[in-house]
């Protein structure tokens, strides 16, 4: 199918991504529609491909709750049918939440692509401080790509939708 789906904690900047994403000449927003699984946040043609990028009820951290359990789980159903995640987090501040979902993530859907964004990082004067991090990150976690990005700025987005576009089939098309 021809769903992306984009996820991370509050302020990460999903927003403006999106926003970068569709900002593309060929790109037709949708209307917010809403699927019983997903919130369509717009639709990317790009050629004979059609890129639903999608929102996720966030998938919480604490799983103390047993509301945060239940929607933890259905955060993660609705990623199986997608054919690539995008998780974005924020180099500036990133946390031991985040390392949480990244732990999750993994849990099946082995051939979808799931591609880590560190966004912000027009924010970050010495770019080279986060490599040391991001090898540990690579290690331990196995994406397919990682990306230094900023959304605002629009560093590295095309990357992002080339990666989307081969991530998903070509038409007939696709609409959920
Ligand atoms: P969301 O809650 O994940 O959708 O995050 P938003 O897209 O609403 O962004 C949250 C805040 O981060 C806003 O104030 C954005 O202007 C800011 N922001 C988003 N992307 C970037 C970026 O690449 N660089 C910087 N410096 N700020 C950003």
């Amino acid at each position: 199918c021809g769903m992306v789906a984009i996820i991370g904690r509050p302020n990460v900047g999903k927003s403006t991504l999106i926003n970068r994403l569709l900002g593309q000449k060929v790109s037709i927003t949708s209307k917010k529609p809403q699927t019983t699984r997903h919130r369509i946040m717009g639709i990317h043609t790009d050629g004979p491909k059609q890129i639903v990028f999608i929102d996720t009820p966030g998938l919480h951290i604490e799983e103390q709750r047993a509301i945060n359990r239940l929607m933890n789980r259905a955060a993660a159903s609705s990623l199986a049918d997608v054919a690539m995640v995008i998780f974005v987090v924020d180099g500036m501040t990133w946390t031991a939440d985040d390392e949480m979902v990244l732990s999750k993530l993994r849990r099946g859907g082995e051939e979808r692509q799931t591609i880590l964004a560190i966004n912000k990082v027009d924010n970050i004067k010495d770019k080279e401080s986060l490599f040391p991090y991001l090898e540990e990150v690579a290690k331990k976690y196995p994406f397919d790509e990682i990306l230094p990005i900023s959304a605002s700025k629009g560093t590295n987005v095309q990357r992002i939708l080339e990666l989307a576009a081969a991530s998903i089939p070509e038409g007939p098309f696709f609409f959920p």
